[in-house]
């Protein structure tokens, strides 16, 4: 994690989420890591996890509610923690409380893509949507960023996930412009994203925080370099990105519709597209239908309803 999801706390009242057409459910807060250019172990302290019984209670509220789909969040996903049961156990108990809930994984890092959770995703009631911060194709960047893998270890992260679902939307984070970073370091950024094929990546150029080691690091990219990369990265993101989704086109998938209103509605499929709709009095938000993909226009993907 970069920047995102500093804001939320951890106390969720599930009426509060009435109003938002998706659920998003904190299940841990705070990092153990100390990846040097992130503030979040400062500001938020050692990783803790919210209970069992906690979890259980709010998901059944949401469900009460008429949420069909929930999104477990997190700091770092990954470290959650239950007596001595960790992120896969909560997967299985939850998908077997449930019924018919859809289960969404928010960030999780690569560590934690053990042979217990891949188990644990193969359920189609897992979405087919994961996303993995990556931050630096290169080993020498890796190491200066205290991240806990390699770029081999990665690459096998995501292959092993691709065997356990079928053609997953895959995402990830990017800093550009990391201290150190060269003409060498990015064009291995550059060929690891090429044979990965993520269908998006966020990028941001990095930026020192306060605090942090990477704030006195050595090695300051100038910032015209810097926007050349995101430059020549936002256009490889945006090409896999739009080959991802014209894969899409034609397939029909199951879709929870989002926001309604009476000149569009939207849908969220299991893989994370978002699908424009024609409005209908029986498109209800967080209720899952039958969408055909039918177009692409603009990077935007179009649909029609089928059934439940
Ligand atoms: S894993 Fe690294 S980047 Fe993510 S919250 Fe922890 S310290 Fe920050």
């Amino acid at each position: 994690m970069y920047e995102s999801d500093i804001d939320g706390t951890f106390n969720f009242s599930p009426a509060e989420m009435q109003k938002h057409s998706r659920a998003f459910l904190k299940i841990q807060d705070g990092c153990n890591n100390m990846c040097s250019y992130c503030k979040i172990p400062l500001a938020r302290g050692p990783s803790r996890s919210r209970s069992l019984d906690d979890i259980l209670t709010n998901i059944d509220k949401l469900q009460q509610n008429g949420y069909e789909e929930i999104i477990l969040t997190g700091i770092n996903l990954g470290t959650w923690r239950y007596e001595s049961q960790g992120l896969p156990y909560l997967i299985n108990t939850i998908l077997k409380q449930t019924g018919n809930l859809r289960l969404r994984i928010g960030s999780i890092e690569p560590p934690y893509i053990t042979d217990a959770f891949l188990q644990s995703i193969a359920s189609d009631r897992v979405c087919n949507h994961f996303h993995i911060p990556l931050q630096s194709g290169s080993n020498k960047i890796l190491q200066l960023m205290n991240r806990t893998y390699t770029t081999e270890q990665y690459q096998s992260c995501i292959d092993s996930i691709r065997r356990v679902k079928q053609d997953p939307f895959i995402s990830s984070d990017l800093i550009i412009g990391f201290p150190g970073s060269t003409k060498k370091t990015f064009q291995e950024t550059v060929q690891l994203v090429e044979k990965t094929r993520f269908s998006f990546i966020h990028l941001f150029s990095f930026s020192p925080r306060k605090g942090t080691k990477a704030a006195d690091m050595d090695g300051k990219v100038p910032e015209r370099v810097t926007r050349q990369r995101m430059k020549i990265m936002a256009e490889l993101v945006e090409k896999q990105n739009l080959e991802y989704k014209k894969r899409y086109i034609g397939t029909t998938l199951k879709t929870i519709i989002e926001k309604t209103n009476e000149k569009m509605v939207t849908g969220r499929t299991d893989n994370y597209l978002e699908v424009l709709l024609t409005p209908d009095p029986s498109l209800v938000s967080r209720k899952t239908r039958l969408v055909t993909v039918t177009d692409m226009n603009d990077s935007r993907l179009f649909g029609k309803l089928i059934g439940q």
